[in-house]
C-alpha cells in the first residue's frame, strides 16, 4: 500500500510473568505475542530486545518485557480493543491487575499525541517511572517526545537512572 500520509505510529509495551502451557516461558510468550500483533491493520516497524528479569520480592516468577513500534490506521480505542483481544487469546483473565499474567499489552505512546478517556490514557501514565518500559523504548525510539512533558525517551530514561540530588540539610554531621 502506498499513501501520502504516513500511518500513525504506536509504541506498545509487552509484558509477561507467567508460563503458558503452549508457548512456554515469558520470553517465548512475548515472541508469540509479537507475531500475533502483526495483522491486516497493524504493521510491525521495530521491536526492542526482550529484557528478562529475576523476580523481586517473594514471588518466584520471572518476567519479560519488550516494546514494539507498530504503524496502524486504527484509532486508539480500536487499538486497545485489539490488544485486549490478543491478551484474551493468550489466556489472560480479567481482574489480574498487578498479579501474575500471561500477557499484558499497554499503549505507551501514539504519534497522534495525547488521548484521555475513562478506559484509555495515552501516554501511559506510569511509563515515565518504569525502567522496564523506558529501557526497551530507548533502544528503538530514543528521540520520541512525550507529548505532555516534551521530554525525549532518552531524557526520561536518563532521569530515571540518575540518582536523586542529595538533600544536604538532611545529611548527618
Ligand atoms: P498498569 O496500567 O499500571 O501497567 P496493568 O497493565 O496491570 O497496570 P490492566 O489490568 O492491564 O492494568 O489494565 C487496566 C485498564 O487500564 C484496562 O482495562 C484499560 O482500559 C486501562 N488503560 C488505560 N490506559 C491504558 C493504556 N495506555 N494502555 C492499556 N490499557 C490502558
Ligand atoms: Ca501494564
Ligand atoms: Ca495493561
Amino acid at each position: 500500500m502506498t499513501s501520502a500520509t504516513p500511518l500513525p505510529l504506536y509504541a506498545i509495551g509487552l509484558g509477561s510473568n507467567r508460563r503458558h502451557a503452549r508457548f512456554g516461558d515469558p520470553r517465548r510468550i512475548l515472541l508469540a505475542a509479537l507475531d500475533a500483533l502483526e495483522g491486516d491493520d497493524i504493521e510491525p516497524v521495530d521491536v526492542s530486545p526482550i529484557i528478562t528479569s529475576d523476580p523481586i520480592g517473594p514471588s518466584l516468577r520471572r518476567y519479560a518485557n519488550a516494546v514494539a513500534l507498530v504503524a496502524s490506521p486504527l484509532a486508539p480505542f480500536e487499538m486497545l480493543e485489539r490488544l485486549q483481544e490478543i491478551e484474551a487469546e493468550f489466556g489472560r483473565r480479567s481482574g489480574q491487575r498487578w498479579s501474575a499474567r500471561t500477557l499484558d499489552l499497554d499503549i505507551l505512546l501514539w504519534s497522534g499525541g495525547a488521548w484521555s478517556a475513562p478506559d484509555l490514557t495515552i501516554p501511559h501514565p506510569a511509563m515515565t517511572s518504569r525502567a522496564f518500559v523506558l529501557g526497551p523504548l530507548r533502544a528503538i525510539a530514543p528521540d520520541w517526545r512525550h507529548p505532555l512533558s516534551a521530554r525525549t525517551v532518552r531524557q526520561m530514561a536518563a532521569r530515571l537512572i540518575r540518582p536523586k540530588p542529595v538533600d544536604r540539610n538532611a545529611e548527618a554531621h
